[in-house]
């Protein structure tokens, strides 16, 4: 039920304002997307932690705060201020600057997960959650093109095995795996790790009172590969084939080696860590003492995986746009009384992270339902049901969920 936000890294990293401008869909704006993401939050302060009180929210369904980290993690970060990138404290939540380096707020409240099940433990009587059960495939009805067909059921199979059909009275809304990835321009995120962490470390492990291990992961964004997800069959418990082609672009192997030289500089040159730093983990490797961005690509070609962020393959888009399955207010094209909202709409993957977009799209999908927007005035006031008039708010029963 809870989809990846119950086992996903926590980081609510939103990326860049520019990110949404560049969708360049109606309804999608910067402004929008990150209102949104606003409207989802539930921010909760730390004394040691100084929010941007105008760009979190305080009264949504999802509880976010900053993380106490480890000493380590701030002897990285001064590490980081030490080579040159600028301490930017709320550089994650505003998406005003791509450049520096801060503390990233997490969905963490009181030392838990927190996770997408605030939007169930309040839901109202219009909503009805099925765990355990698998869509098999959407029911159409008509036949042809254009608004001929009209999406009127969904096929279920039960935990038991058991098929059943449930019908619509409204429309029908799906969530699904996306799988994909969307080009942008290429750029990287360093995080910690304050427990050693990869696949490789995990066989190898330290005794943890007279040493210790911790990780600085380089991320990739807007990597120029591009691999294929297809269908195995028509049976939805078959998993997609997922063919990732990682590293496939020389562009992508050069950009993700400079970036491992540049953590390694900040770790063994930065002030905040040169002086604790013996060298790699396990004790057998060396890679540490490499100097130039040649040295990393055998490194790089051996231990990138992925960080689970794939989307877009349900993309919305212009009517111009043949790739665009979804137009702006994410409705199947073709077909009445479908909406699909979750990652797989977003038509360019964000330089952040996916789950607050996912939050931000959500909440968009209940208010297009519901024929309400946030308006752009919505970003400094306070977005609450009272602010909407009944009239508005007339399209709420009926709609079927799937996820
Ligand atoms: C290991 C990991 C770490 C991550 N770390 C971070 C992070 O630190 N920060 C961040 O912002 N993002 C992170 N992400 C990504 C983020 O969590 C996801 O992008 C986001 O949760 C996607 O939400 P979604 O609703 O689009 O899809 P999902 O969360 O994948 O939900 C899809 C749901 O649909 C259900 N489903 C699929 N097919 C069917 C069917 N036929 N019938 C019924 N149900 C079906 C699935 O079971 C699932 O519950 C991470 C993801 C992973 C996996």
């Amino acid at each position: 039920m809870l989809g990846s936000s119950g086992t996903n890294g926590k980081l609510c990293i939103r990326g860049t304002k520019q990110d949404y401008d560049d969708w360049n869909i109606p309804g999608w704006s910067r402004e929008e997307v990150f209102g949104y993401m606003k409207k989802a939050e539930n921010f909760h302060d730390k004394k040691w932690f100084k929010a941007d009180e105008q760009n979190h929210g305080y009264d949504g369904l999802l509880n976010v705060g900053s993380y106490d980290s480890a000493p380590i993690s701030n002897m990285i970060l001064e590490s980081m201020e030490d080579l040159g990138l600028r301490k930017q404290p709320y550089m994650f939540t505003t998406g005003d600057n791509p450049h520096g380096c801060g503390h990233v707020p997490r969905t963490v409240y009181k030392g838990d997960r927190t996770t997408a099940d605030g939007y169930f433990v309040n839901k109202g009587p219009n909503l009805a959650v099925k765990t355990e059960t698998t869509v098999d495939k959407v029911i159409l009805e008509g036949e042809g093109e254009g608004d001929k067909l009209k999406a009127v059921a969904v096929k279920v199979i039960e935990k038991d095995g058991s098929m059943r059909e449930i019908k619509a009275t409204k429309e029908i809304i799906e969530g699904r795996d996306p799988m994909g990835l969307t080009s942008a321009q290429l750029n990287i995120e360093f995080f910690s790790t304050e427990c050693y962490g990869g696949l490789k470390q995990f066989t190898d492990f330290l005794d943890g009172e007279n040493s210790h291990a911790f990780s600085l992961i380089a991320e990739l964004f807007a990597p120029k590969s591009r691999g294929s997800v297809t269908l195995k069959s028509a049976d939805p418990k078959d998993n997609p084939i997922v063919y990732h082609n990682y590293l496939s672009e020389e562009l992508d192997v050069v950009v993700l080696s400079e970036a491992c030289k540049f953590a390694n500089e900040i770790i063994t040159q930065g002030k905040g860590t040169r002086d604790i730093v013996d060298g790699s983990w396990p004790a057998a490797l060396t890679h540490h003492k490499n100097t130039e961005r040649e040295d990393w690509v055998p490194f790089v070609r051996d231990n990138a995986t992925t960080c689970y962020h794939p989307a877009g393959t349900a993309k919305m888009g212009t009517d111009f746009d043949p790739m665009a399955v979804l137009d702006s207010e994410l409705r199947v094209r073709g077909v009445k009384g479908l909406r699909v909202a979750d990652t797989s709409v977003m038509p360019l993957l964000n330089q952040g992270h996916t789950q607050m977009p996912a939050y931000a799209i959500g909440e968009k999908a209940a208010d297009l339902i519901k024929g309400k927007s946030l308006g752009m005035s919505s970003l400094t006031e306070k977005i609450g049901s009272n602010t909407l008039s009944q009239a508005q708010n007339n399209n709420s029963n009926g709609t079927l969920v799937l996820n």
